[in-house]
């Protein structure tokens, strides 16, 4: 599904990501994790296709196809997804009509107003969200939770087929984690690559595979397993 092939990456002429090897397949959950500044947002980034993240040499693959010169608008409608570690908020881009609009965008049958309210109801009632929200602009006075909800949102409505997720758990109470974690378990057919700190998310999925991050590359992979070596002796 997604492979990442010898990447090495530069943001403003510095070296950010160096060689980095990474290959998911089809439907595997896969864990992203590193102490902050390891450069796993900007492999995240890069992959989606953030014209910040310059590649300077390396390859992304998906579905066999090589994406690296491909713009993000395309990489999304080949069924890339990414959720922000901080999404920002835009005042005036009403939730409702942006919706709509990135699902129209990316699907053949296109949704009236009123069909699009009646497709999503059971993502606002998956998510806990009122409709209410749908009058609001995009995250303006949200709080971080609601956030988070309104990431995986998109997520839902985009029906991706690689989902990427940029610390979707972090800054998240328990309440809100729970009802997250539930929603990615019930997501089907779909690759994930998760980013996180911490182990807490994972008791909802079941990841096939780990991956260490320091200094802009992949030091470890491994299984599960791994995960509780981290928890116990940290990143060393
Ligand atoms: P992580 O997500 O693992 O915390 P990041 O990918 O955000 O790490 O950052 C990796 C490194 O890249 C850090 O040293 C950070 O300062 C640097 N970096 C990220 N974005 C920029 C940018 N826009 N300009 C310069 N350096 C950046
Ligand atoms: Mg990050």
């Amino acid at each position: 599904m997604l492979k990442v092939k010898e990447l090495s990456v530069e943001i403003e002429n510095n070296l950010i990501l160096n060689n980095i090897n990474l290959e998911i397949p089809d439907g595997e959950i896969h864990v992203l994790m590193g102490k902050n500044g390891s450069g796993k947002s900007t492999l995240a980034q890069t992959i989606m296709g953030n014209p910040m993240c310059k590649i300077s040499s390396g390859e992304i693959y998906f579905k066999g196809k090589n994406i690296s010169d491909l713009n993000t608008e395309n990489r999304a409608k080949q069924g890339i997804f990414l959720s922000f570690q901080n999404p920002i908020e835009i005042p005036g881009v009403n939730i409702f009509g942006y919706l709509r609009t990135i699902y129209n965008q990316t699907h053949e049958n296109k949704l009236s107003p009123v069909k699009f309210r009646e497709h999503t109801k059971k993502y606002l009632e998956m998510l806990d969200l009122k409709d209410d929200i749908y009058n609001r602009f995009l995250n303006e006075g949200f709080s971080g939770g609601e956030k988070k909800k309104l990431e995986l949102l998109q997520c839902l409505v985009l029906e991706p087929r690689l989902i990427i997720l940029d610390e979707i758990d972090s800054g998240l109470d328990v309440e809100a984690l729970k009802i997250i974690g539930e929603v990615l378990n019930r997501i089907e057919n779909t690759t994930i690559l998760i980013i996180t700190h911490y182990a807490r998310i994972l008791k909802y999925l079941s990841p096939s595979r780990v991956h260490i991050m320091s200094e802009g590359t992949i030091i470890k992979s491994g299984d599960i397993n791994l995960i509780d070596q981290i928890e116990e002796k940290g990143f060393k």
